[in-house]
């Protein structure tokens, strides 16, 4: 078989594991990156440390138009990406099934790839944004940039999505796939923040907490909850719990201006023992003020807006106090509700929910569009929950893309 040559677009985590097996499998690789460094987004990744992968890898992690996830991720899962990355030398911390690199530093992702990329000769090419690709007239691609055209066989377009454009990702490559006829879902910040509406967030702020958040339908229904540290910020809630909810709130948001949600910040104490809690409590009354009183339940911060919102004053004696008024303060503390208003924007998010639509590509990651186009990583419509899953995409679709670029997965 002829020598394929491939250009990869964007030389991101999946860019660099497209080229990587594309040139393992016998492709002319040419990665072509708009910035002056390879990954330079797996840097800021886990706050410098990277989690690279999970050991609990499952479709139900993802959202997105990804009909053959399952069989993408059975061909190149967790054990796949640690002996990968194994095999270019980098030992794997597993940390309660999330996985980092041992040394606990991104940029010893970043190095092993970028060794790895050198060892095997891919050319790359800095500070070239591409503007688009043209399929030519018999077949291979013209792939155009500020600086003329280059001639490649087969292109498997990697530039990310819009989040963290600081990392170069801008959001062109959309452009790129629209210009070439692809659908793209509504691309929308997550991983991020939730705005709230109440202005005693700022009274709050800086609070971490374990708690439970729970955001709800206009009607009440249940919509999603998570579990976790939450972070209390001027603006709203932040923290993993958050994160893992913000596409629900984001895709919400687009019909709705506001989102009920409730906190509950004793999700150890169940229901049927909050009588029994109030009772018992209610026997501490005597000299104390309510303050005191409620001292050590939770944050204090968070207890005074607690009260204030239950219409007690915190000065006044806790002999004031019946069961039933404190069974109402902790039952407060469970269900404290506060209004959605907004999510953290592209500059805040860690990805982008919605981009290429799926369904337009085959299991191959081949466009269905335009034959020799490729598309891997998070300019997919496809979005993982925060704790590896995320790169686990880019490392998956890249791999299965190189493969099919370099021309052993023929359909
Ligand atoms: C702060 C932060 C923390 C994160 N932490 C984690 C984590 O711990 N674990 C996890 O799984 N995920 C994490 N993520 C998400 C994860 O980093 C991304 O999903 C993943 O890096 C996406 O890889 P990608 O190659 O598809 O895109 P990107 O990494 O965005 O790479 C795209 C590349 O394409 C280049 N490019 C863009 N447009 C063009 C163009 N027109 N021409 C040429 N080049 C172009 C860009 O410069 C860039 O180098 C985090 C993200 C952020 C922002």
């Amino acid at each position: 078989m002829k020598q394929k040559s491939v250009c990869v677009v964007g030389g991101g985590a999946a860019g660099m594991m497209a080229a990587i097996t594309a040139a393992r499998e016998g492709a002319k690789v040419t990665i072509l990156e708009a910035g002056d460094r390879l990954g330079k987004k797996i840097l800021a990744t886990g706050n410098g440390r990277c989690n690279l992968g999970n050991l609990m890898l499952d479709v139900g992690c993802y959202r997105g138009s990804c009909r053959f996830l399952r069989e993408a991720l059975a061909s190149f899962g967790t054990k796949e990406t640690i002996s990968f990355f194994e095999g270019l030398g980098l030992m794997i911390k597993d940390k309660n099934g999330y996985l980092y690199p041992f040394c606990e530093q991104a940029s010893a992702v970043l190095d092993v790839l970028r060794h790895e990329i050198k060892e095997l000769g891919i050319r790359v090419e800095y500070d070239v944004k591409v503007s688009g690709v043209m399929p030519k007239e018999k077949q291979g691609f013209l792939v155009k940039s500020q600086h003329g055209s280059m001639d490649f066989d087969h292109v498997v377009i990697t530039c990310g999505g819009k989040a963290s454009p600081k990392t170069g990702s801008d959001g062109s490559g959309y452009e790129i796939a629209r210009k070439l006829g692809h659908r793209i879902t509504e691309v929308l910040p997550a991983l991020t923040f939730l705005k709230c509406k109440e202005s005693f967030f700022k009274s709050i702020a800086g609070v971490r907490t374990d708690a439970e958040i729970t955001l709800y339908k206009k009607d009440g229904e249940k919509l999603c909850a998570e579990r976790g540290e939450l972070q209390l910020t001027e603006q709203g809630i932040s923290g993993i719990p958050t994160f893992q909810l913000s596409s629900v709130a984001a895709r919400s948001l687009l019909r709705t201006k506001e989102i009920p949600a409730s906190i509950d910040f004793l999700p150890d104490v169940q229901e049927a023992e909050i009588s029994e809690l109030a009772r018992k409590r209610l026997l501490l009354c005597g000299e104390r003020s309510i303050e005191e009183f409620f001292t050590g339940i939770l944050n204090k911060k968070v207890m005074a807006v607690l009260l204030k919102t239950a219409g007690l004053k915190p000065a006044d004696s806790s002999k004031t106090l019946t069961e039933k008024r404190i069974a109402e303060v902790i039952r407060l503390a469970k269900s404290f509700r506060v209004t959605v208003v907004g999510t953290g924007d592209f500059q805040n998010c860690q990805v982008c929910s919605g981009g290429v639509d799926c369904g337009q590509i085959t299991q191959n990651m081949e466009s269905k569009i335009v034959r020799g186009i490729y598309f891997a990583g998070e300019i997919l419509d496809v979005d993982g929950r925060c704790g590896g899953y995320n790169l686990q995409w880019a490392w998956t679709s890249g791999h299965i893309a190189g493969i099919s670029a370099a021309g052993r997965r023929e359909e």
